[in-house]
């Protein structure tokens, strides 16, 4: 979708984009400077594998102060953005005819990366009418002698919705009944929430030495081009993952680290203002698509996704299009009728300028996904636009 926005773009047609994912506010700038005094200061070397001692430090202060977990640097390894964290932790940990658990709609790469690793993902369908939440009863169900790993990802990444302590103690509660069960927790959103304090299925009693967490600089400090993420996990796994990455790709880039580490250390100030805004992008974004006959919109708790169903749109055909484009056939002269999410993507780009994502690229295809990290003018003219366009559709 992205890249057909852009051809679009590149052909004078205003489109806009909502389906990437990440903040569109700039890098802070003193986390900035920091990075400019690096350079000055000669950090133009290979970095340690798992990342500068002054780092990992920093990183464990952060989880003892915002978490209250209790890690060791020898803990902590710190890697080229968090998906490279979530990958080598993949591949550490999955053999071949492994099952990993992953609730639907998930993030588009946690499947891939377990087949990369010649695991067998299983799906739990965790649906709209849940809150797109797995219950424990959904989790205790997909357990095998074959399991080996839960990725959980809260807040999460296409919905925005948050396990609370309640939900993940009852998780962990079931984790713990199997040895060797682990849970990746993909908690990058962690700073982007709007229901209170950030929660951890690692703090549970017993909870640590499962859960590998992944975290990182990318979405609360605006740094996703950075490419700093880290896993906090028991130190046989950091072992494991410390030697795939130093053949794969040796520590991440020196002056990243530093500045990821003025992140960490200095005023958390910015954090803050950049989730008042997405907070305050989020509830306008509710009450624009709330509007909107046909769609069904729950409430995001966390991330900067709108993730609703429009399902009721299936079968329907296009009539007639009060745009520019006047666009009603699919572009072979036939007439254009959306039979899934992908198809509703599709025509919201072609027909209404706006870039979303069809949920079945994330596992639940009665959805799509759109992107609030935008100014607050184009989250009202896109849904103007989606409004008009899917107004069109009978
Ligand atoms: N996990 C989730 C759920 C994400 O959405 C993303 C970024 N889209 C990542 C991990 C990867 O983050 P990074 O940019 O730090 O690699």
């Amino acid at each position: 979708m992205s890249q057909k926005s852009s051809e679009m773009k590149a052909q004078g047609i205003d489109v806009i984009n909502m389906s990437v994912g990440e903040p569109d506010f700039n890098t802070p700038e003193h986390i900035k400077e920091a990075a400019k005094q690096a350079v000055d200061e000669n950090y133009s070397r290979y970095s340690p594998v798992p990342g500068y001692p002054e780092l990992r430090k920093a990183i464990v202060e952060k989880l003892k102060r915002e978490n209250g977990l209790d890690y060791q640097m020898s803990e902590i390894l710190v890697s080229n953005g968090a998906k490279q964290s979530v990958c080598n932790t993949v591949m550490a940990l999955v053999n071949p005819g492994d099952e990993v658990i992953i609730p639907a709609p998930y993030w588009v790469s946690y499947p891939q990366m377990v087949l990369l690793a010649g695991g067998t993902p299983v799906y739990v369908e965790a649906t709209f009418e849940q809150n797109f939440k797995m219950t424990p009863e959904q989790l205790e169900a997909a357990i095998t002698p074959k399991t080996r790993m839960l990725i959980l990802c809260s807040p999460s990444n296409p919905t925005g919705s948050v396990y609370n302590k309640e939900e993940l103690r009852a998780l962990a509660n079931i984790i713990l009944k199997h040895d060797d069960l682990f849970v990746l927790a993909d908690e990058i959103y962690e700073h982007i929430n709007y229901v209170g304090h950030h929660e951890s299925i690692a703090q549970f009693p017993g909870m640590k030495e499962r859960t590998i967490i992944v975290n990182g600089v990318s979405k609360a400090y605006a740094m996703t081009g950075w490419r700093i993420g880290y896993i906090a996990a028991p130190e046989w796994i950091v072992k494991g993952c410390n030697k795939l990455q130093g053949q794969y790709t040796s520590g991440p880039c020196s002056v990243s680290q530093k500045a990821a580490e003025f992140a960490y250390t200095q005023s958390q100030e910015c954090v803050e203002e950049m989730r008042k805004a997405f907070e305050r992008r989020r509830d306008l974004i509710v009450s624009l698509a709330r509007e909107i006959p046909g769609l069904e919109v729950n409430v995001p708790e966390g991330a900067f996704y709108l993730f609703p169903k429009c399902s009721s749109f299936f079968g329907r055909s296009v009539c007639c299009v009060d745009n520019a484009t006047n666009q009603t056939d699919d572009g072979n002269g036939e007439k254009r009728t959306i039979n899934n999410s992908t198809d509703l993507a599709m025509y919201l780009l072609e027909v209404g300028h706006v870039a979303t994502v069809g949920g079945d690229a994330f596992g639940d295809p009665n959805c799509f996904r759109m992107s609030y990290a935008t100014s607050d003018e184009n989250i009202r003219e896109a849904m103007r636009r989606i409004a008009v366009a899917l107004k069109s559709l009978k």
